[in-house]
């Protein structure tokens, strides 16, 4: 499909309930008529009832016979309807009372069983799984059919970080050349230790996780290709997707077979109507829309679960939908019914999607051959094995600390940009190899205190100009806040020196953490510092250094990923990162939010016409009765537009001022709490 045709087409989870045919017909032609809604996917085997009982297969032998009479039901009204395999490695009998499992259960790092979830290296289970869906697709023709998230091995029940079953066990040690098998114990004592040895099995093991989940799904492929080899089959991708060594794109392929691969990608929130979290829940799904093969063809997760209000509005799916068309998906699996015998009680998200589709056609095909503008964020996906484990719990990070951090300060971020500096946190620095850290410190780097912490333990701390280290348990201590130094000169719309009134870091979020700065190259400018009760300076707290190379970094001491309190999120902050980072990249950012905080402001631009396009989602609960925008000399235009609700251009009034080599853009057009606002800037009149 070219983009010049695109049509936001969502696909619906829909829970038929088999008893009441009628009204469950009836509820799906009526999301047809008032919102436009013509592919469904209906939800079994759900987690419990007969697909439990030893008899499992007549329930999916049953379920397969009422695909299709709900198929031929509705194909005449111009409805498709598929499969939603849900959950995926938890379907089968269970054993009654104490009988035995009859498969091998995933098997977490503490030696805990999953209630519920089968490995899939176990033989006898991928014959099951593979019969049943073949038994559904053979009977019921779905012609898609999506697997659930519990498609994964380390987030089932009990099980955080799998899988330790003997199966796998010895499989890993066939890999790595050894004689005779690990035990658990011995691998998770090595996995715990942190040294070099540690990463390099935890990686294997990673991969070896992904292979498990490959394996599976070209069995359940094979068995589908004997009676419909069109039928189409995704993967949904889970959030432990990275942590269980990178899969969607290898399990997307063999879940394919020779269909275009297709992948629903998570980011949404559970349970949740919190507004400025919109850029943590976002950020792995624009960097797999950003590293992932150009065929795969990507949707989103767009689920507002509990399917309900109470919880989660409207407001919000449409925000998260607008920020995926923005990003360029292909479409979304849109959550806009109830898990119940009411699918349409809840009316709030079949109308928005009814009142929005035109918006997210016109914005999806407007951003064709756009990229992404704005400071690089790095995120690599094998980056967990560095991660001390806590407990039995993978180390999952899916969207470091710098999304939050620029995203809450108004300042757009991307995934691949060439130009800008790369912003590290954490252990992501630790998965780079020496040569790319060359690299890096011949550009610009903004490092967050463990960043820089492990670069000094690595013998970096030259290219850096600091020696960057954990402090003793006083130090934290003796900060009573942090101030601004004279050297700082962005000082925009902030008043005073103090950034926040006591060091809520460490004192008061007990479990935030703080390095110290030492050993200062004498190159190296403090641009603000620890102070104790008494005025005097502890230690650098955010510095800048020219390197022999060339390059420029940054290094603030906080560990971002533990801090979320006033110590990050303040006025002063937001002004002194802005300034770091076009300081690091030598120019100006192509936009940002001018002063308001939590305006999450995301930037593309097309090369060959020059047109830029800004996207702005209000996260505040305060209304923005005016947005004001700071605008790079080179991203300002001739016209400026505005995507009205109709999918449409229409001219919009900014008033534009100069102020030291950027346009301080005022656009007289409110902005409401996730009611987002996209612009473009062209010299060509739409
Ligand atoms: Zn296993």
């Amino acid at each position: 499909m070219s983009s010049a045709e695109f049509q936001f087409d969502p696909i619906v989870p829909f829970l038929f309930v088999v008893n009441k045919k009628k009204e469950m017909l009836a509820a799906m032609r009526r999301l047809k008529r008032e919102a436009g809604i013509k592919k469904f996917i209906l939800v079994f085997p759900q987690w419990n009832g007969e697909s439990k009982l030893p008899t499992a297969i007549r329930a999916f032998e049953k379920f397969g016979d009422l695909m299709l009479e709900v198929r031929e039901h509705l194909a005449e009204d111009g409805i498709e309807v598929g499969w939603w395999c849900s959950p995926s490695l938890s379907v089968g009998p269970q054993p009654l009372n104490e009988q035995k499992h009859p498969f091998q259960k995933i098997i977490g790092i503490d030696g805990a069983a999953s209630r519920t979830a089968n490995c899939p290296l176990d033989k006898k289970y991928i014959e099951l799984l593979s019969g049943y869906v073949q038994t559904v697709v053979k009977r019921g023709r779905p012609p898609f059919v999506f697997f659930e998230d519990d498609y994964e091995i380390s987030n089932h029940d009990v099980v955080k970080f799998g899988c330790f079953c003997p199966l796998h066990l010895k499989r890993f040690s066939e890999q790595i050349g050894l004689g005779k098998p690990l035990s658990r114990e011995e691998l998770e004592a090595i996995f715990r230790r942190g040294d070099e040895l540690s990463a390099d099995y935890r990686k294997t093991w990673a991969r070896l996780m992904k292979d498990s989940l490959v394996e599976l799904a070209d069995e359940v492929r094979a068995a589908v290709d004997e009676v419909a080899p069109q039928t189409r089959m995704a993967l949904c991708q889970p959030g432990t997707c990275d942590f269980d060594g990178d899969i969607t794109e290898a399990v997307a392929r063999a879940f394919a077979g020779s269909t275009r691969p297709l992948v629903r990608l998570f980011g949404s929130d559970y349970n949740s109507d919190a507004a400025n979290n919109f850029p943590g829940l976002s950020f792995h799904f624009l960097h797999s829309k950003q590293t992932l093969s150009n065929d795969l063809e990507l949707i989103h997760e767009s689920d507002p679960y509990p399917h309900s209000r109470f919880f989660f509005s409207a407001a919000k799916l449409r925000s998260l939908i607008t920020l995926a068309m923005f990003y360029g998906f292909d479409g979304s699996q849109t959550y806009v019914t109830q898990y119940t015998d009411g699918p349409l009680e809840e009316e709030g998200y079949f109308t928005m999607v009814g009142q929005s589709r035109a918006f997210f056609s016109g914005l999806r095909r407007s951003v064709a051959d756009f990229h992404m503008a704005g400071p690089r964020i790095l995120y690599r996906p094998f980056a967990h094995a560095y991660r001390p484990i806590v407990g039995n719990r993978a180390p999952n990070v899916v969207a470091p600390a710098w999304a939050s951090v620029l995203g809450r300060f108004g300042i757009p971020y991307s995934i691949k940009s060439e130009a800008g500096p790369v912003m590290v946190c954490g252990e992501d620095i630790l998965d780079l190899s020496k040569d790319e850290l060359m690299e890096l410190f011949k550009g610009g780097v903004f490092l967050d205190g463990l960043a820089a912490f492990y670069l000094c333990k690595n013998g970096y701390g030259d290219l850096i100009g600091a020696e960057v280290t954990n402090p003793e348990g006083t130090f934290s201590d003796s900060i009573g806040y942090e101030r601004l130094t004279e050297l700082t000169p962005w000082r925009e719309h902030t008043e005073g020196e103090r950034m926040y009134y006591t060091n809520l870091a460490v004192t008061v979020h007990q479990d935030s953490l703080v390095f110290r700065i030492g050993d200062l190259n004498e190159s190296a400018q403090v641009l603000s510092e620890f102070v104790d009760e008494f005025d005097q300076a502890v230690a650098p707290s955010t510095v800048l250094f020219t390197n022999r190379l060339g390059g420029r970094v940054a290094i603030n001491a906080y560990n971002l990923h533990l801090n979320s309190s006033a110590s990050i999120y303040n006025y002063k902050r937001k002004e002194q990162f802005r300034g770091i980072i076009e300081w690091l990249a030598d120019k100006k950012l192509p936009v940002y939010a001018d002063k308001d905080p939590n305006v999450f402001v995301s930037a593309q631009e097309h090369q060959e016409s020059g047109d830029k396009m800004v996207a702005v989602f209000n996260m505040s609960l305060d209304p923005m009765p005016q947005l004001t925008l700071m605008i790079d000399a080179l991203w300002k235009k001739k016209y400026a537009y505005c995507l009205d609700d109709d999918g449409e251009w229409i001219s919009l009034d900014i008033k534009w001022t100069l102020e030291s080599n950027k346009f301080k853009a005022e656009i007289s057009r409110s902005c409401s709490t996730l009611h987002p606002l996209v612009l473009r800037f062209t010299d060509q009149q739409i």
